[in-house]
C-alpha cells in the first residue's frame, strides 16, 4: 500500500485524514506546524504528538520530499533546484533573494500545454499535472534546506521565503484542483503564514478560472500579456485564441474586486523586433486605458528581458529599447519595472534545465516553424514572454 503523502493536504484535508485515524482536528494543526514550520518529516521526532498517533502514522503516512537532481547556486545568491518527478520528468524551482524579500518561483506542471512561442517550457510540451504534495514539496524543501544552509533574513522571523510566485513551469490555472490546496497551505498561519499579497498566481489568461480563483482563493494575480493586440497574442500565447484580450481584461477587472492588491501585474517579455516598438507600447497604454475594451484596468507592467534559448529563434530586445519602451509606458502614467536578470550563470530562464532532461513531444519542432509577424511588416506589432 502506498503511504499517504501529508504534503498533499491543506489543514481541512489533514483534519479529515486525522479523523479517519480517530484523531481530533488539533492533531492536524500540530502536524501542520511540525511539517511546514519546522521542516520535520520524521514522526518520531514530533515530540508533542501523542505516541499513539505516531504509531498510527508509521508506515501508512509520510512527508514525501521530491528527489533533487541538481542544485545550482548563482553568484548573485539565486538558487535553482531541479527535482525529479518520475518517468523522466523534471521540474524547476528558483529562489531569488533580494534586500527586502526572498521569493520562490514554483512550478505547477511538468511541462506545459499552452505552448507559448517564447517559452522554454512550452517548447518541451506537456507531461502531467503536479499533485498538491509535489507543488508544496518545492516550497518545503527550499525553505528548510535554505535555513539549514544558514540563509537567513534580518529580524527574528525564521522564514527565508517571504513571497511565492507560481510562475515556474506550467500554467497553474490548468492544474486548478491541486493548486488551490497548495495556496491554502502557503497562506495558513500554521504553515507558511504568507499574506495573500505575497502569493502570486501567474496565468497566461484562463478567463473562466480567473473568475473561480477570485471566488475561492484571491491571491495576487499576474497575467502574461506579451502583446497589445489579438493578432499578435494569438501567435505568442495560443490560449488567446479562445477568449481574446477583451475578455481577459474584463476578467482582470472583476478579479480586482476581491484581489489583495489594487492592481494586476502584466508580464511582458521583450522580444527584439517582435513586440518592443514604441507604437506597441502606446497600443498597450490604450488597451488598459478608459478607452480600452474593459475600461481602465489598474495595473503595473513588468518588462522581462527575454532569456534566449537555442530553439526559440528569438532575440532579447536591446536594453536601450527596453528602457525606451518602459519610458513610453511611464509617460502614459503606468508603473513599469524592468525585471533584473538573475542567475544568468545557472540558466535561470524557466524550463532550460528541465529541457535538457528531455523533450517528450517534439513540440519544439512545431513551434520553431511558426512564423511571427515582424514590427513594420503587418502594421501592428508582436510580443511574448517567458516564465520563470
Ligand atoms: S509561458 Fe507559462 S503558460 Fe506559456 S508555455 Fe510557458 S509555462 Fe506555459
Amino acid at each position: 500500500m502506498t503511504a499517504v503523502n501529508l504534503l498533499d493536504f491543506d489543514l481541512d484535508g489533514l483534519a479529515a485524514y486525522c479523523a479517519t485515524l480517530g484523531e481530533k482536528r488539533f492533531r492536524a494543526v500540530q502536524l501542520m506546524r511540525w511539517i511546514h514550520q519546522r521542516g520535520e518529516a520524521d514522526f518520531d521526532r514530533m515530540s508533542d504528538l501523542a505516541k499513539s498517533l505516531r504509531a498510527k502514522l508509521a508506515g501508512v503516512a509520510e512527508v514525501r520530499a521530491l528527489p533533487v537532481i541538481s542544485e545550482h547556486r548563482s553568484a548573485d545568491g539565486t538558487v535553482k533546484w531541479l527535482f525529479d518527478v518520475g518517468a523522466g520528468n523534471a521540474i524547476e524551482t528558483v529562489f531569488i533573494p533580494e534586500d527586502d524579500r526572498g521569493t520562490l518561483c514554483v512550478s505547477s506542471q511538468a511541462g506545459c500545454a499552452v505552448g507559448c512561442r517564447f517559452c522554454s517550457t512550452g517548447h518541451q510540451g506537456f507531461s502531467r499535472n503536479l499533485s498538491t504534495g509535489e507543488i508544496l514539496a518545492q516550497l518545503w524543501h527550499a525553505e528548510h534546506s535554505l535555513r539549514r544552509a544558514g540563509v537567513s533574513r534580518p529580524g527574528p522571523d525564521p522564514r527565508v521565503i517571504t513571497n511565492v510566485v507560481m510562475m515556474g513551469m506550467g500554467e497553474p490555472l490548468q492544474n486548478y484542483a491541486a493548486v488551490i490546496p497548495a495556496l491554502r497551505v502557503m497562506l495558513d498561519d500554521h504553515a507558511y503564514g504568507l499574506s495573500r499579497r505575497r502569493v502570486t498566481v501567474s496565468t497566461s489568461g484562463m478567463v473562466a478560472k480567473i473568475d473561480t480563483l477570485r471566488e475561492e482563493c484571491p491571491v495576487a494575480l499576474a497575467v502574461s500579456l506579451h502583446a497589445p493586440d489579438d493578432a499578435l497574442r494569438d501567435e505568442l500565447v495560443p490560449l488567446n485564441r479562445k477568449d481574446g484580450l477583451a475578455a481577459l481584461l474584463q476578467a482582470c477587472k472583476r478579479y480586482l474586486e476581491r484581489a489583495p492588491r489594487d492592481f494586476i501585474t502584466f508580464e511582458y517579455c521583450m522580444l527584439d523586433g517582435v513586440n518592443d516598438s514604441d507604437a506597441q507600447a502606446r497600443a498597450l497604454l490604450e488597451l488598459v486605458s478608459a478607452r480600452g475594451p474593459a475600461g481602465r484596468v489598474p495595473c503595473k507592467f513588468n518588462l522581462i528581458p527575454f532569456n534566449p534559448f537555442p530553439q526559440s529563434g528569438l532575440k532579447r530586445s536591446p536594453m536601450a529599447r527596453v528602457q525606451a519602451f518602459a519610458q513610453v509606458l511611464m509617460d502614459g502614467g503606468l508603473v513599469t519595472t524592468v525585471r533584473k536578470t538573475r542567475g544568468d550563470d545557472i540558466d535561470a530562464a524557466c524550463g532550460q534545465l528541465a529541457g535538457e532532461v528531455q523533450d517528450r513531444t517534439r513540440v519544439q519542432e512545431r513551434l520553431v516553424r511558426l512564423p511571427l509577424p515582424r514590427v513594420g511588416a503587418s502594421g501592428r506589432g508582436a510580443a511574448a514572454q517567458q516564465r520563470g
